[in-house]
């Protein structure tokens, strides 16, 4: 038995430096079911859902999503993986805001090519072992998994934030057939905090840890596919044509001393540093569609552009770093 644990805690260490090898930074386990906290984020999905907070994401309802264990049969452990976007350059003045995940290549892109190669390095060490990759397009309750397996916790702004390197960081899980040992979770770190509450230019954060779908930037800039933005989105958007990151720019964990990415796919592109208003309005599909290759921003329509920076009123009050 003691030779078995010996064996389980080996081999998960080396799945962590692999996955550090891979450019990843939180790494963490989890093993499932999960702790009571799985079963308390589940609840709290599902009053999300009730009132539906998710607006037109239809797939946040996918029942999957509760429960992991249905997307890979026999799984035993959760892999978590942080990659942080951070980087240490602003924008233009002057120039339209874009969240910041989506200033370099695809993310998802980025985390499956990543992701494969952990999980065949796993298979070469465990023949027998089973395993899936998952970013969020999977119906998994992403968050709560990786604050389980101690990358950090989800805070106010429903953001998972990590002690050392903020919340500017994507996420991505591999799930496998192969028992590892478990890290600890993380400690919520928020305390008496609600700076992200009160700079949310639309009252979307309705309460601690819930965010309104339906009332935030971030939500109506990607995924409203109605030819008109509500007024209340259009009177707060300010500057913002693609997402929101002002709950995350306020946040004291992002204000700290943290580390600029100096991986080759976050790189940013430079149009979207320095993008007017009268270029989305002037450039053609065919143009759109050029920009957008390889980018999570291929969501926004081009016409879905134009209505957002038409909507634009210049630069707003924000740290924008
Ligand atoms: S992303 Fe923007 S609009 Fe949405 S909750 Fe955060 S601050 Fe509010
Ligand atoms: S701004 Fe404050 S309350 Fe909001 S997530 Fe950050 S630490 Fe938590």
């Amino acid at each position: 038995m003691v030779e078995v644990l010996e064996k389980q805690n080996e081999l998960s260490k080396s799945l962590k430096s692999e996955a550090k090898r891979q450019g990843f930074n939180p790494v963490g386990i989890a093993k499932l079911p999960g702790s009571e906290r799985i079963q308390m984020r589940t609840s709290a999905l599902q009053r999300w859902l009730s009132a539906e907070y998710h607006g037109n994401m239809k797939w946040m309802e996918a029942p999957r999503r509760q429960n992991v264990e249905s997307l890979l049969e026999g799984a035993k452990s959760i892999l978590a993986v942080g990659l942080n976007y951070y980087v240490d350059i602003n924008r233009a003045p002057g120039s339209l805001s874009i969240a910041r995940y989506a200033w370099g290549v695809d993310y998802h892109k980025i985390l499956e090519k990543r992701l494969k190669r952990i999980g065949l390095w796993l298979q070469k060490q465990r023949p027998n072992c089973r395993w899936k990759i998952c970013v969020d397009t999977a119906p998994l309750l992403e968050k709560a998994w990786a604050e389980e397996a101690g990358l950090g916790w989800i805070g106010k702004n429903a953001n998972l934030i990590n002690l050392k390197t903020g919340s500017w960081m994507v996420l991505g899980y591999l799930l496998c057939t192969e028992p590892l040992t478990a890290d600890k979770p993380s400690t919520p770190s928020c305390g008496q905090c609600q700076a992200c509450i009160d700079a949310c230019p639309t009252q979307a954060i309705t309460e601690p840890f819930v965010v309104d779908a339906r009332r935030c930037l971030a939500y109506h800039t990607i995924e409203n596919r109605q030819k008109e933005l509500p007024n209340a989105i259009k009177s707060s958007i300010g500057s913002w044509v693609a997402g929101c990151d002002i709950c995350q720019e306020v946040c004291p964990w992002n204000h700290k001393s943290i580390p600029s990415s100096k991986d080759q796919d976050i790189v940013p592109k430079q149009w979207i540093l320095q993008l007017t208003k009268d270029q989305v309005l002037s450039w053609n599909d065919k143009e759109w569609k050029n920009k957008l290759q390889g980018s999570a921003l291929k969501r926004i329509k081009p016409w879905m552009w134009r209505r957002n920076a038409l909507a634009t009123q210049g630069q707003i009050n924000t740290k924008n770093k």
